[in-house]
């Protein structure tokens, strides 16, 4: 191994998560490589789709609420830094269901951790009645068991831009980036660092961080055996009629569960203008698949159901068949929390699973978490649920 390809630290995929790290660990002066198989930002694994939600109360535990407060600070940062606009406070509106405890992300009551989370960290918001809710956003044709949750700070993310700027402000301030190059097998050294072989090349570093999303078990096969990895479905539907009340601005960006069992959706307004139509998803927990062979086309059929099951009867302002569609990967956790922190096994190494379908507005706060950990084994924000066993 020569000097010139020995770093301080390696981060594995350039993603949401690893793209945040390795500018974050250029940025306290690390000598730093960035190695992804493909060209970030891609469409192979988790972070496209042209629009992330962002919120500050987060409902899926009060642990993340300061990840998310510290993501905002962190974008507007970048944004100001390069003049490129990533976050997008367009308002944000969580409807659930007064008589249940309306599941979301896998987590029970979601409304109501959100409400709690709010009131914890002074999140500005308002709570809305299934009257106030249908005047204020006829756009959806809650009943009247709903209640809802607004916060004006929440909005969206664009996270191809987020991963494209990170990269380039890593570049700036001195990483060296492999694209197009697969890592194949990692070892430790018998002085406690890591060689790692490509199928280019070999480097060795002093510390390892490990932000391979989906494709996380095929680095430590036997380590994570309860991640599962799924295909989701992104639909863009066409507006029948009153567009006005889908344009930013008037549409906020919204998640709206149907139950403790029914599961739910999440979507944004129309960023495209009236012709291009809005984002609607649900989640899926379903088979499993190998991120090396997504099947990626959405058939009509799928459509169909997603029409039927999901938006019929609920959103009826929106035309039945989809104007595009497009697939991405969740890695979820058996409790669809994180996972961030020294392997116990591998101590140099970092590992960060922060998905679960809800990671990517966590993820600037995440990658400046990992600095903190590489530089003095310690970080503001505290990691101590998310710790690999
Ligand atoms: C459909 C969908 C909707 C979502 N909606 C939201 C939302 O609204 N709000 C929100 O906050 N979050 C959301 N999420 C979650 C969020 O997008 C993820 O938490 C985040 O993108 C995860 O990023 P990552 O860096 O872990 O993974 P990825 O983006 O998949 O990055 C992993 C990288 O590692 C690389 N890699 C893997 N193995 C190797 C190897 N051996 N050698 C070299 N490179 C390798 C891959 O090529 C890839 O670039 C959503 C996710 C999906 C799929």
């Amino acid at each position: 191994m020569t000097s010139s390809s020995h770093y301080d630290v390696i981060v594995i995929g350039l993603g949401a998560m690893g793209s945040a790290s390795l500018h974050q660990l250029a940025r306290v002066g690390k000598r730093v490589l960035g190695i992804d198989q493909f060209h970030p930002p891609h469409i192979h694994g988790s972070s496209h789709g042209e629009t992330r939600i962002t919120r500050l109360a987060i409902g899926e535990g009060t642990a993340y609420t300061p990840f998310a407060i510290r993501s905002h600070e962190l974008w507007r940062e970048f944004e100001r830094e390069t003049n490129e606009r990533m976050l997008f406070p367009v308002g944000g509106l969580i409807i659930g269901d007064r008589h249940s405890l309306g599941r979301f992300h896998n987590k029970s009551d979601f409304l109501g951790t959100t409400i709690a989370a709010a009131n914890h960290y002074g999140n500005t918001h308002e709570i809305l009645s299934s009257s106030d809710l249908r005047a204020r956003f006829p756009q959806f044709a809650a009943g009247d068991e709903a209640s809802a949750y607004f916060e004006p700070d929440a909005g969206y993310l664009k996270p191809e831009v987020c991963v494209k700027v990170q990269i380039e402000l890593a570049k700036k301030h001195g990483a060296t980036l492999r694209c197009g190059e697969r890592v194949k097998e990692l070892r430790e050294t018998a002085h406690g660092g890591i060689e790692l072989s490509t199928d280019v090349t070999r480097y060795s570093a002093e510390q390892l961080v490990v932000t391979a999303g989906p494709w996380l078990q095929s680095i430590f096969p036997s380590t994570f055996p309860s991640l599962r990895v799924t295909r989701q479905t992104l639909y863009w539907f066409p507006i029948k009629e009153q567009h006005e009340l889908f344009a930013p601005g008037r549409c906020p960006v919204f998640i709206w569960s149907f139950g403790d069992t029914e599961g739910g959706i999440y979507g944004f307004p129309a960023i495209d203008g009236r012709e291009g139509g809005i984002k609607v998803a649900s989640e899926s927990y379903g088979d499993l698949v190998d991120p090396d062979n997504v099947p990626r086309d959405v058939s009509p059929s799928e459509t169909r159901d997603f029409y039927e099951t999901h938006l019929s009867g609920r959103m009826p302002l929106l035309e039945a068949s989809s104007l595009r569609s497009t697939t991405c990967l969740y890695t979820v956790t058996p409790t669809s929390d994180f996972l961030i922190g020294r392997l116990p096994q591998m101590p140099q190494c970092i590992v960060v699973s922060a998905c679960s379908g809800h990671g990517f507005k966590h993820s600037a706060a995440v990658g400046e978490t990992v600095a903190e950990l590489v530089t003095r084994d310690s970080s503001q924000l505290s990691i101590a649920p998310f710790l690999p066993l």
